[in-house]
């Protein structure tokens, strides 16, 4: 293979072992010591700290800095989680730092994920947002959709309006944006409670849920009972179910 610039002197470790998977903070691209990256004739066997120094993310262009190791072992969604909070952490030291938008008494952070359809499905919570997001098991799913493309989902609750998201190496992720002004929450523990009541709107059938039919809508009914209270103020006294998803037609 051809020798690039800056191999000899590769990029510098940060304390990971040479056998440890990183994903990129950025887009979530896993760096695979035991596969090499083949765009940058990086032979399988190469660990992280011995990437060519113009080595960059092939997801988004990160620089290695912005990679950080995955413990070994790690199962396969909780690597997307932690790649996905990274993300949004990122995103929120940086475009929405400071703004009005921003809760500051909340930080980004991945709940409630379990097994759904071609992935998982869970509420993402970061201080300008809280969203339910389904991730696809295969990063390839979805690839035809770009950013805000419309599509209908549909679950034991019914169907729902949901939105693409390209997440770089995460793939295309379906949104449904469940609360709108997150400046109403006192604490994480109220947005988590929030994000759980959302996932069981979404996921419980409807007969289970509440009783009422896909043909009744009552003003401003009552959440699914939040998890073990914790916060000190119910979901919804900040959220009514009519903002949590607006149905798909
Ligand atoms: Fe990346």
């Amino acid at each position: 293979m051809t020798a690039l610039p800056g191999a000899a002197d590769g990029i510098p470790s940060a304390g990971f072992s040479p056998a440890d998977r990183l994903s990129c903070s950025g887009c979530g691209f896993v760096y695979d010591p035991a596969a090499g990256d083949r765009r940058y004739e990086v032979p399988p066997g190469t660990p992280f700290a011995r990437l060519p120094t113009v080595w960059r993310c092939p997801g988004c262009g990160a620089a290695a800095h912005r990679f950080f190791a995955i413990p070994a072992g790690m199962d396969p969604l909780d690597a997307r989680l932690a790649a996905l909070e990274a993300a949004h952490r990122h995103v929120a030291g940086t475009d929405m730092a400071g703004l009005a938008v921003c809760n500051p008494h909340l930080s980004v952070e991945a709940v409630g994920f379990r097994p759904f359809g071609p992935g998982w499905v869970g509420c993402l919570i970061a201080p300008w947002t809280l969203n339910v997001v389904v991730l696809p098991a295969d990063a390839g799913l979805w690839a035809g959709l770009n950013d805000g493309d419309k599509e209908l989902l549909d679950t034991p609750a019914g169907q729902f309006a949901v939105t693409a998201a390209r997440l770089g190496a995460l793939g295309v992720a379906m949104t449904i944006p469940a609360v709108s002004d997150m400046t109403l929450f006192s604490d994480q523990e109220d947005a988590r409670a929030a994000g759980m009541a959302a996932l069981d709107a979404l996921l419980l059938p409807k007969a289970e849920e509440t009783g009422e039919t896909a043909d009744e809508a009552p003003p401003e009914p009552a959440l699914p009972a939040p998890p073990p209270a914790v916060g000190t103020k119910k979901p919804k006294d900040a959220v009514s179910r009519r903002s949590l998803f607006r149905r798909g037609g």
